[in-house]
């Protein structure tokens, strides 16, 4: 296949182009480095099947030749304030990349006669009233809550993903993506992950937001992959969710990255850094991913961390 994947310097996108050149696929990525990096994807300069695009979906997109996928995984994904890349801070841009790029890769998949796949996310679900989430579950989210630029944005790309499938007939799919971890997640977008295992390899204190209660349930970005291009493979139109269904606290977390790094630095309790609406729990339910996809995550955390910590220690040049 010719595949077009927006947001191709992510660390969802560069891993998702990893996989379908090494499937045999041609790949063409896009991407406008809002968020993303060129150093994801600077090693496949030399692939003759991968070339590259710099745009930005929310503009009318062209792609020259048959396109036969499209993955639209362009967006600012970190929900942390703090940081430059996190739709808290590009709020606009979000809306714009969920709303009319979906749109506008939806086209091309429609002219392209395309299988499409959307990137969705577990924050469709909002502050959860049901767990685990189900793809059946509607939801609960505020829609002018700060949080609100990036679930609604996802909530109308999923609106009008099954729009264009129901009213043009496209083969289009949706992937609801919980918490994802691994290489090449930004060091500086505030997440969890990263704000924690750089804090542990730097010999710091492990900074918990709230009282570290709040739970969340962490796939290995290689599971992630096998399962959205599992769904790519697949036909099915409706939802589902991809991710790692093993819960722990915050708390828990923090002390496992502690554990395996051999920080003696302990952790830190910031009491009042918890986001507004910072969901207090999830844990995807997978049966859809299981039944459809005959797909389930392999990778424990233990071992996804040890895979994670050699690109962390290249970065803070500690290797
Ligand atoms: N969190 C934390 N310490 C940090 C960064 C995040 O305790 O240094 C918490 C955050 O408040 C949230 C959870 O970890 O409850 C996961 O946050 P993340 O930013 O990774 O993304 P989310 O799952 O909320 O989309």
């Amino acid at each position: 296949m010719r595949i077009l994947i927006t947001g191709a310097a992510g660390f969802l996108g560069s891993h998702l182009c990893d996989r379908l050149l090494a499937d045999g696929h041609e790949v063409i990525g896009m991407d406008n480095f809002i968020t993303g990096s060129p150093d994801n994807i600077a090693h496949l300069a030399v692939n003759d099947n991968f070339s590259f695009y710099k745009r930005d979906v929310s503009n009318y997109i062209f792609v020259p030749g048959k396109v036969d996928a499209i993955l639209h995984f362009a967006s600012p994904a970190s929900p942390n304030p703090q940081s430059k890349s996190g739709y808290f801070n590009l709020p606009i841009q979000t809306m714009k990349a969920g709303a009319l790029g979906t749109h506008n890769c939806l086209g091309v998949a429609r002219i392209n006669n395309a299988r499409f796949l959307l990137a969705s996310t577990s924050e469709i679900y909002g502050d959860p009233e049901v767990h685990p989430q189900a793809e059946t579950y509607a939801g609960n989210v505020d829609p002018v809550g700060e949080r609100a630029v990036y679930d609604e944005a996802k909530r109308f790309a999923e609106s009008l993903t099954m729009a264009y499938h129901r009213f043009h007939n496209v083969n289009t799919s949706i992937v609801r993506i919980f918490n994802t971890y691994g290489p090449r997640m930004d060091l500086e977008d505030g997440r969890a992950l990263p704000n924690l295992l750089k804090q542990a390899l730097l010999g710091q204190p492990l900074t918990v937001y709230g009282d570290g209660s709040q739970t969340r349930s962490f796939c290995y970005v290689e599971d992630l992959i096998d399962g959205i291009v599992k769904l790519l493979y697949s036909d099915e139109h409706y939802p589902v969710n991809i991710g790692n269904q093993h819960e722990m606290s915050i708390l828990q977390f923090a002390e496992a990255i502690n554990k395996i790094t051999g920080n003696q630095a302990g952790i830190v309790y910031h009491e009042n850094s918890r986001s507004a609406r910072d969901p207090q729990m999830r844990q995807p339910d997978i049966t859809r991913a299981q039944t459809i996809l005959n797909w389930e995550p392999k990778v424990a955390l233990e071992e996804g961390l040890r895979r994670t910590i050699p690109f962390f220690k290249e970065k803070l040049g500690l290797a």
